[in-house]
């Protein structure tokens, strides 16, 4: 059964834009219990937070989706 607990971060707070942001997530590590990604501000590209993943990366989905 598969949980959604792990909720998309869609918009977080950029201290260079001074405003929440929609985030690009990108894969940055493999880990051997699970995936690390980053996010990034879409506008100037500052890493704002990471998640770790112990899921594989879903491949039906966009790796960057913004709405
Ligand atoms: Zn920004």
């Amino acid at each position: 059964m598969k949980q959604y607990d792990d909720l998309r971060a869609t918009r977080l707070y950029c201290n260079t834009c001074n405003a929440p942001m929609p985030v690009r997530e990108r894969l940055l590590l493999i880990l051997p219990d699970g995936y690390l990604y980053e996010y990034r501000c879409a506008s100037c590209n500052s890493t704002l937070g990471d998640k770790k993943t112990s899921a594989a990366p879903d491949a039906a989905q966009e790796p960057y989706t913004i709405c």
